[in-house]
C-alpha cells in the first residue's frame, strides 16, 4: 500500500487554533426557477424540507457534491474545539468582484449541510475579515469571499499568501480539485503557516497513487472523452504501467486518423493525430495493449433527434460522424473490465448527454458499477456520467478533481501537495 508523505490534520493539534482551510467549493449555481439546470444531477435523494434556498444574486448551489466532500474535515475541526476559516474559488471571475460569483449561495447550503451558523465574509481579506476571524469561538465557521475576485489568486501574490496566512494559526488544504495550481491560497500561503493535508486531499492523493504504484492485477484504464492531447500524458504513463488501454470517445478518431482510416465529419483534434501515432508506436514496444473501437454508432450530427445509423467496422462515410463506441466494442470493453483487478476510468465513450449516443458509455458504467475489482473514477463528466446513471455510489473512489486527477496520474507533483509540511 502506498503511503501518503505529507502531515494529516488528523495528526495536528488544532484545539483552541483558527484554522484556515483551503476548500474547493467550486460548484455549479443555478437560478432555482430554472428547473433542469445543465449539469445538475437529480436531486432525489435531497430532503424536500431542506432544498437550497436563493442566495444573493438569486442563485443556489445545483450540485453540492464538493461541498459534502469536505465535511468530514470541516467536523473533524470543530469537534476537536478548532474555530474554521474558509476560503475556496467559485468560478473565473478573472480578479474582479463578480456578484454572480459570490460564495454566498454556497455559505448558506453548508450552513444547511453542517446543521450549524456559517458567518459569510463580504470580501476575501482585510481589516474588517481579520476581526471576523479573530471573532469566531470554538467550532465556529467563517467562509471568505471568492479567492479569485483577488487579483493576486492565480499569480500566487506573495502579498496576498500573507494576508490569507493572517486569517489562521494553521493552514489546512482540502481542496484536491485545485492543488494542481500554484496560487496564493493553494501553494503561496502553505509557506506561511504550519500546513497539513485535509482528509479529502489525502484520500484522493492516497486512492490515485495506489492506482499507480500498487495496482491489483489486471490493471485495465478506460479513457475517453473529447480530446487526445488532454490524455496523452495518462496513455504513456499507464502505456509503462496498465496491461490494457481501452480507447473511446471522440479521441478514438484521432487514432483511426493516424492509421489512415476515414473518420467522416467525426470531431478529430488535429494537435492529437500525431500524439495518437507516438501513441501506437509506443504500445508496438509496451506490454500494455492499447485497445481501439472495432464498431461505432453514427449520426448526421450532434444532436439528439438526428438520424443514426450502426456503422459496421470504424470507417466514417462523409456526412456522418462517430458518436459512440458500437456493441462489440462496449461488450468486449465490458468483458476486459470485467476480469480486471483494477479498473481506472476517465472520459465517457461517446456523446452520453444525447440519448442516442448513451449506450456504449451506459454499458461501461454498468461493468464497471459491477466490476469485482477496485474502481477508480476521475474526470468531470464521466464522473457526472456514473451519477447520470444512479451508479456513482457503486465505485470505490470518485475523484472531485478532473484536471489535478490527470495531473497526479501522469505523475507529475501537485504544488497544493509539495508545500505541506512532511510526516
Ligand atoms: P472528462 O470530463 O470525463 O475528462 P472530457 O471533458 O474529456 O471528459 O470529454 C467529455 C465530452 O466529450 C462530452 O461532452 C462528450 O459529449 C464528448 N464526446 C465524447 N465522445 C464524443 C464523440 N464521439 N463525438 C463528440 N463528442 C464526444
Ligand atoms: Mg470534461
Amino acid at each position: 500500500m502506498s503511503r501518503f508523505s505529507k502531515a494529516s490534520v488528523r495528526d495536528a493539534d488544532v484545539a483552541g487554533k483558527r484554522v484556515l482551510v483551503r476548500v474547493d467549493f467550486n460548484v455549479p449555481l443555478t437560478k432555482p426557477t430554472a428547473s433542469s439546470a445543465p449539469g445538475s444531477p437529480e436531486e432525489s435523494d435531497m430532503d424536500p424540507g431542506s432544498l437550497p434556498r436563493p442566495g444573493a444574486a438569486g442563485l443556489q448551489v445545483a450540485d453540492d457534491t464538493r461541498i459534502r466532500a469536505a465535511l468530514p474535515t470541516i467536523e473533524l475541526l470543530r469537534d476537536r474545539g478548532a474555530s474554521v476559516v474558509l476560503v475556496s474559488h467559485l468560478g473565473r471571475p478573472k480578479g474582479k468582484v463578480d456578484p454572480e460569483l459570490s460564495m454566498r449561495p454556497v455559505g448558506e447550503r453548508l450552513a444547511e449541510l453542517l446543521g450549524a451558523p456559517v458567518s459569510q465574509a463580504p470580501a476575501v481579506i482585510g481589516e474588517d475579515i481579520e476581526t471576523m476571524a479573530r471573532g469566531l469561538g470554538p467550532g465556529g465557521v467563517l467562509l471568505l469571499e471568492n479567492v479569485r475576485f483577488e487579483q493576486g489568486e492565480t499569480e500566487n501574490d506573495p502579498e496576498l499568501a500573507t494576508a490569507l496566512a493572517g486569517l489562521g494559526d494553521i493552514y489546512v488544504n482540502d481542496a484536491f480539485g485545485a492543488a494542481h495550481r500554484a496560487h496564493a491560497s493553494t501553494e503561496g500561503v502553505a509557506h506561511h503557516l504550519p500546513a497539513y493535508a485535509g482528509l479529502l486531499l489525502e484520500r484522493e492523493v492516497t486512492e490515485l497513487t495506489a492506482v499507480v504504484e500498487s495496482p491489483s492485477r489486471s490493471l485495465v484504464v478506460v479513457l475517453g472523452g473529447a480530446k487526445v492531447s488532454d490524455k496523452v500524458g495518462v496513455i504513456e504513463r499507464f502505456l509503462e504501467i496498465a496491461d490494457r488501454i481501452l480507447i473511446g470517445g471522440a479521441m478514438c478518431f484521432s487514432f483511426f486518423r493516424s492509421q489512415g482510416i476515414e473518420t467522416g465529419d467525426s470531431l478529430v483534434e488535429e494537435e492529437g493525430v500525431k500524439l495518437a501515432a507516438e501513441a501506437l508506436e509506443r504500445a508496438q514496444s509496451s506490454d500494455c495493449e492499447l485497445m481501439l473501437p472495432v464498431d461505432l454508432v453514427l449520426g448526421r450530427s450532434f444532436d439528439a433527434g438526428t438520424e443514426t445509423s450502426e456503422g459496421d467496422g470504424v470507417e466514417v462515410p462523409e456526412g456522418w460522424m462517430g458518436l459512440d463506441i458500437g456493441p462489440k466494442t462496449a461488450a468486449a470493453y465490458a468483458e476486459a473490465i470485467a476480469s480486471a483487478g483494477t479498473v481506472l476510468w476517465n472520459g465517457p465513450m461517446g456523446a452520453f448527454e444525447l440519448e442516442p449516443f448513451a449506450a456504449g458509455t451506459r454499458t461501461i458504467a454498468e461493468a464497471i458499477a459491477s466490476a469485482p475489482g477496485t474502481t477508480v473514477l476521475g474526470g468531470g463528466d464521466s464522473v457526472a456520467a456514473m451519477q447520470q446513471f444512479g451508479l456513482a455510489d457503486k465505485v470505490d473512489w470518485l475523484s472531485t478533481g478532473g484536471g489535478a486527477s490527470l495531473e497526479l496520474l501522469e505523475g507529475k507533483k501537485l504544488p497544493g501537495v509539495e508545500a505541506l509540511i512532511d510526516a
